[in-house]
């Protein structure tokens, strides 16, 4: 680049970091995702210190925040709030510690630091006069911010009065506000349904939330506070170091994150950094980096400011979550109930250590939403465990070479017309079994170990069985014998094998997929049928939930063969019958009685349940006689089990599904118990991190023999 085009990009630079900011911090709305805005930022800042006489005043890289155009009442901070200098590696942080001691005049394992999470919400100033909160403000600028008093009242965790003894006359105390997962979760479940704003992250949706002109609407959101700074404190003397003052906040009332941790050396702080990134995707609430702050308070005002961010702190970034790539197709699955699901086809991109290359669109209305096209730069958000999602598309990187998507409008894999069912936003394929993909599904479904648990029997298998006719519904499992099963040619095809797909404007589109040939063997087929003989006579529940009836999870199966003795009275239930267990309302009950009205699920059972002498599966239910189900504490929960248990986990596992739990192999917020054996690791932590239930053992044992169970 000449000199003129270098001039030419800093101007650029700066228009476009302005406008990126202000869409940021004024719309709580960003146009691009923060990776994109720290790349140009430090492009720009490092353009700024090679040519001095390029950098404005005005510079994004010279304020804190953007300029913000706000409805609130502004107000000018006494103590500016600054932001803070990042770091991305070890070297840089080496650096930092190096910088640090060297001011200090102090030897680098000499200086202890705070290490805190860096949350990811927006900075919020508190001052109490008396032990009353009287007003609240946003950073802004840095210098002024905007009055949310009123909004943070409505905050739950923030104490309206100070507790305890010695009560400062007058404390300010600053703190991050930011929104729980399961708050944003529900929050943008709820503008899908009422068709309002949905965000893109937690941290705009916290941002948004707070920044409301009407406080009524902010109560409604759900947002929480953490407390990081102690910045005057007037009546009371203050300790002398930063987590101290936090300790003696907290003894207040104020919150404070109960993973922060005070240590020395560049070690402690990469370790510290290290531990908090495993955790991440465990925690119930986004961070973006880890923060690290010279402990004593002399030597923090010893160290002083640089414009926008403290000398004393540093924050240690973690990968972004959020990137940009390109959509580069949209693939329509068809899922066990039919209904079709578009998935993003992306350049592969990493994200937060992960490549990602699909993500999952959700239906036709959340397409429209994006208003995405074929070709566009979009931003994917791949956060914890959920699947990566695009939330939005980068219109301004259009270059008119994208293309609609167009919905097929007939199923992908059968060729039925796709209906859209009113009030629903999903389109379904009609085909039920007849549609391949549905019975693969299907199948998949009713072998899998919460169903009837035949084991060996995976996804290709289940391809092939169908590809070659030999299965084409559930029964038909227990007609194939071990030879024909052994001399299965066994392709590792996806369902969309070769696809015809016709689109919304008529065109036609095809596609087929490589080959890739073996046979199933006979040692493999031996097992397969072996697990399969075995599991004759499951408990009731498990061959309900194995039929695959729409809205009959786990425990809707285990209350139904609580209440029903045997599938005959199950199959005969009136819908006012079914209504009347637990869970189940108008609508599941409908597609419950529907399912044993339909003449194929009704001759595919009489054919399961018929005797191996007269030709049939051989299908025998134990049944759960109703005084021999014990109501237990574990119905209806989502267990996990983890570490080493006396028993063998298979039979724990069998054991608390005939008490109706469901049985999980992974901890997630949806988890009720864990039930921890010995030397339980990473589960065990996460379940400490969510605030699940965990039960030893010997608890496990106590509440069994309640229900005299012995283990
Ligand atoms: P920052 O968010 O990187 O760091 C400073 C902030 O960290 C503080 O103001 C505070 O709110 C927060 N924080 C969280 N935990 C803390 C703790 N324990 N102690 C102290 N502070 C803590 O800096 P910034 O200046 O607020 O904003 C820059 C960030 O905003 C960048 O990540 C940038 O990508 C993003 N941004 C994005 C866009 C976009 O268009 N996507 C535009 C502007 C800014």
């Amino acid at each position: 680049m000449d000199y003129e085009q270098i001039k030419q990009r800093v101007e650029e630079l700066n228009k476009l970091l302005h406008q990126y900011a202000y869409h940021y911090y004024s719309l709580d709305d960003p146009l691009v995702p923060d990776s994109e805005y720290d790349k140009l930022f430090k492009e720009l800042e490092a353009l700024e210190k090679e040519y001095p006489e390029l950098k404005k005043e005005s510079s994004p890289t010279m304020r804190v925040g953007g300029e913000i155009i706000s409805e609130l009442e502004p107000v000018t901070h006494r103590t500016p709030m600054l932001s803070l200098d990042n770091v991305f590696n070890r070297d840089e942080l080496s650096a930092f510690v190096n910088r640090t001691a060297t001011g200090l005049g102090k030897n680098e394992e000499d200086i202890e630091y705070c290490a805190e999470l860096k949350l990811d919400g927006l900075a919020l100033s508190i001052i109490y006069e008396n032990g009353i909160l009287v007003r609240a403000a946003t950073r802004g600028d840095g210098k002024i911010g905007e009055m949310v008093t009123a909004q943070v009242k409505t905050i739950g965790n923030i104490p309206l009065v100070l507790q305890g003894e010695n009560i400062p006359t007058y404390l300010e105390v600053r703190g991050e506000v930011f929104m729980l997962h399961k708050d944003f979760d529900a929050l943008n479940e709820y503008a899908r349904v009422h068709k309002t704003k949905i965000f893109a992250n937690p941290r705009n949706a916290a941002a948004g939330s707070l920044r409301q002109k009407d406080p009524k609407i902010t109560a409604k959101r759900g947002l929480t506070f953490n407390c990081y700074f102690v910045i005057e404190c007037e009546g009371v003397p203050l300790p002398e170091t930063h987590y101290e003052r936090l300790l003696l906040a907290r003894s207040w009332g104020l919150p404070i994150n109960p993973l922060i941790k005070v240590g020395k050396g560049v070690n402690f702080l990469q370790n510290y950094h290290d531990d908090i990134l495993t955790k991440r995707d465990s925690l119930p609430y986004d961070i973006d980096g880890v923060v690290f702050k010279v402990n004593n308070i002399k030597s923090q005002q010893e160290l002083g400011f640089i414009s926008r961010s403290p000398k004393f702190a540093i924050a240690h970034k973690f990968p972004a979550q959020e990137e940009l790539t390109k959509l580069l197709a949209v693939d329509f699955q068809v899922g066990r109930t039919g209904v079709v699901t578009p998935v993003a086809r992306l350049e592969p991109v990493r994200i937060s250590g992960v490549l990602v290359s699909n993500a999952t669109l959700h239906n036709k209305d959340e397409i429209k939403r994006l208003g995405a096209k074929i070709g566009d730069v979009v931003s994917v958000r791949r956060a914890g465990d959920v699947i990566p999602q695009i939330v939005r598309v980068i219109e301004e990187r259009r270059d008119g070479s994208e293309c609609e998507i167009l919905f097929p409008v007939i199923c992908p894999v059968c060729g039925s017309p796709l209906e859209q069912i009113p009030e629903e936003a999903a389109i379904r394929c009609p085909g039920g079994l007849s549609c391949k993909a549905q019975l693969i599904e299907s199948i998949n479904h009713y072998v899998s170990r919460d169903a009837m648990d035949i084991r060996g029997l995976g996804d290709t298998i289940v391809n092939a069985l169908i590809r070659a006719n030999i299965v084409k519904s559930i029964n038909d499992i227990y007609h194939i014998d071990e030879a024909t099963l052994a001399s299965l040619i066994l392709s590792d095809i996806p369902q969309n094998e070769e696809k015809e797909l016709v689109l919304e404007d008529e065109t036609l589109v095809k596609s087929v997929t490589k080959k890739k040939v073996r046979t199933l063997g006979k040692v493999n087929a031996k097992k397969i049928i072996a697990s399969r003989d075995n599991n004759l006579n499951p408990p009731l529940n498990k061959l309900i939930f194995a039929l695959g009836i729409r809205d009959v999870g786990v425990s809707t199966a285990f209350s139904l063969a609580k209440k029903f003795a045997s599938i005959d009275l199950l199959m005969n239930a009136s819908i006012a019958e079914l209504m009347s267990v637990d869970d189940i309302g108008i609508v599941s009950s409908e597609h419950i009685y529907n399912f044993f009205k339909d003449e194929h699920n009704k001759a595919v059972i009489a054919d399961l349940l018929r005797p191996l002498s007269e030709g049939g599966c051989g299908i025998s239910p134990k049944t759960l006689v109703q005084n021999e189900v014990r109501d237990s504490i574990f119905e209806g929960k989502t267990i996990v089990l983890t570490g080493t248990l006396s028993k063998d986990r298979s039979e724990v596992k069998e054991l608390l599904q005939n008490l109706g739990a469901k049985v999980t192999g992974s901890v997630s917020k949806a988890t009720d118990i864990v039930i921890a054996g010995a030397n339980a690791g990473s589960k065990l932590q996460k379940a400490t991190t969510y605030g699940i239930t965990i039960m030893d053992e010997d608890k496990l044992i106590e509440e069994l023999a309640k229900l005299n169970i012995p283990l």
